[in-house]
């Protein structure tokens, strides 16, 4: 039941009230093309967030939305300024409020989304999970930048040529050989 509806587009709207009063159940994609805040941060847009969400009340009667947001974002990594791919999973707990009075009162647990009728905006919801959970600075693993592999390349190039006998090696060896006798 879930393989066949992953991976469909997600309604940009859905009725959330009726949805949590029916215990439903919303899985699919949005494509990156869609989350027009979240692109701005992006090297390109080809690629889509899955969505996993539960409708339900819970034992306050509230209406509330518990799953995950997960994609595989193709971020510019702050090192480098090449692309870095960075797996983001946002886990959703989210309340539907009318007020910020209803807000307020949430616990901990909860973000608010208010609402200005029965109607919640899918795709809004989706992108401000994934920013959420966006890393503060992206970056690649250590060493694995296109800079530093560059810089390695380079450093091993260097401990090659020191290997064959020149003149300046000859001096650095000297230089060291006294610091180490002063
Ligand atoms: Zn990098």
């Amino acid at each position: 039941m879930h393989s066949a509806s992953a991976s469909s587009p997600l309604p940009h709207h859905v009725d959330a009230v009726k949805l949590c009063q029916q215990g439903g159940h919303l899985s699919g994609s949005a494509s990156f093309a869609q989350l027009h805040r979240l692109g701005d941060q992006l090297c390109h847009q080809n690629g889509q967030a899955q969505v996993d969400w539960q409708f339900s009340l819970d034992e306050q009667s509230r209406k509330v939305i518990h799953g995950t947001v997960t994609a595989v974002l193709p971020l510019v990594c702050q090192r480098c300024l090449e692309q870095v791919d960075v797996a983001v999973q946002a886990d959703t707990s989210l309340a539907l409020v009318w007020s910020d009075e209803q807000a307020a009162q949430l616990s901990r647990s909860l973000d608010p989304v208010l609402m200005e009728n029965d109607v919640l905006d899918v795709l809004a919801t989706v992108e401000d999970e994934l920013l959420l959970a966006l890393p503060i600075v992206a970056t690649h693993e250590k060493g694995v930048c296109e800079i530093a592999q560059q810089f390695e390349e380079l450093l091993a190039e260097a401990s090659e040529a020191e290997k064959s006998p020149n003149p300046f090696h000859v001096l650095a060896n000297l230089k060291t050989d006294g610091n180490k006798t002063s």
